[in-house]
């Protein structure tokens, strides 16, 4: 559908209900189950919005294969265990995993592949992309089976799932929502923060200077718990991959990305994929108050460099020709360089059970 179709929509359903938060506008731009992004089309690559990690480069995928792998060999090699991925996008990231683990014996056979997804074009991909592994696609953490061990990864995940925005004034807390004017155009507006989000500002955050944006997500909280009760249920560990900020900060951080370009968040609902940054301190908290074990957040960089990233791309190198390894340096360098994902994506992981 057309941005008149979202625009219309959502302008629509607030002169009914009032002004809506900044997450229900990210819902509703994202999952529409008609016009929203992600249910409508294959947002990746050059044609499409924007582009990640395991689209640039097999290599990402082959040492996170590598990683869990190893976290498999070294809990004793469960049978069976669930290989979990949430958010797969287009498959990519997991059929290197699949790639790379291959070779290890019985991984294959023990493992029980699940996608947690909510785009029915991407399931269409997934499924044909990881068709000889019979992957089980599930909409929420509650639909996996409760009687085997998890080991999971999410890149890019967290980011899409919903945020509000909470703004400091000289007289308290209020909450920045989405409205419409006279012209049928979504305009910011503020209200009053409820009590309930106003209780989930960090302390160290409580004394910003008036104007400052604090970001909360109720939504990936909620997730992380879920993921929790998994893990402390049937043991397991699983591995978050984002951009986000490992202390509290504050500032607007909702961007729309449209065609590889950084458009107005409130242009073009349905067209742009809507997301934010992550806040590990509040994953963090989160995972150790439901007493999960939680390792890093460290940047991308660190975490690809101690999987062995150079190595790996040397190896490739050597049965490459010349503009091959101009290539496979480039993309290692997008995924590693400060200035590119290397700073920026933190990487995180949770698990119970040693
Ligand atoms: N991990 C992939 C794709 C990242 S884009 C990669 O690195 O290339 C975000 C992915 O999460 C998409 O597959 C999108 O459809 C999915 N997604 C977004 N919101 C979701 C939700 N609420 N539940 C399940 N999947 C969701």
């Amino acid at each position: 559908m057309n941005k008149q179709g979202a625009g219309a929509f959502i302008a629509d359903f607030i002169r009914q209900s009032g002004p809506m938060d900044v997450g229900q506008y990210m819902t509703l731009s994202l999952g529409h189950p008609e016009f929203g992004y992600y249910m409508t089309r294959d947002p990746f690559g050059g044609q499409g919005d924007f582009t990640t990690a395991p689209e640039i480069s097999q290599i990402f995928g082959e040492l996170i294969g590598a990683m869990l792998a190893d976290i498999w060999i070294t809990s004793s090699r469960p049978d069976p265990f669930i290989l979990l991925e949430c958010g797969p996008g287009r498959g990519t990231l997991m059929a290197d995993i699949l790639r790379a683990t291959r070779k290890v014996e019985g991984f294959h056979e023990a493992m029980r592949l699940h996608l947690l997804e909510i785009s029915p074009v991407l399931k269409e991909k997934q499924a044909e992309k990881l068709k000889g592994y019979h992957p089980v696609f599930i909409g929420d953490l509650q639909a996996l089976p409760k009687n085997m061990p998890v080991l999971g990864v999410a890149n890019e995940f967290l980011d899409a799932l919903p945020i509000i925005q909470a703004v400091s004034g000289e007289t308290g807390w209020q909450e920045r929502v989405v409205a419409v004017n006279n012209d049928s155009r979504l305009i910011w507006a503020l209200r009053p923060l409820s009590p309930v989000l106003e209780a989930l500002i960090p302390a160290d955050l409580r004394g910003v200077p008036a104007g400052s944006i604090v970001e909360l997500s109720p939504a990936r909280a909620a997730f992380i718990k879920d993921l929790c009760t998994v893990l402390r249920r049937q043991l397991g560990a699983f591995t978050l991959i984002d951009y986000g900020y490992t202390e509290p900060g504050y500032g607007d951080t909702l961007q729309a990305l449209y065609r590889h370009q950084y458009v107005d968040p409130l242009d073009r609902p349905g067209e742009a994929d809507i997301t934010a940054h992550v806040d590990f301190k509040m994953l963090q908290s989160v995972a150790a108050r439901e007493g999960c074990q939680v390792t890093g957040p460290v940047s991308q960089r660190d975490f690809l460099h101690g999987l062995g990233i150079s190595k790996r791309a040397d190896a490739l190198n050597k049965g490459a020709g010349k503009g091959q390894i101009e290539v496979i340096n480039d993309q290692m360098n997008r995924l590693v360089a400060s200035d590119q994902m290397g700073n920026l994506f933190k990487v995180m992981g949770i698990s119970y059970g040693g």
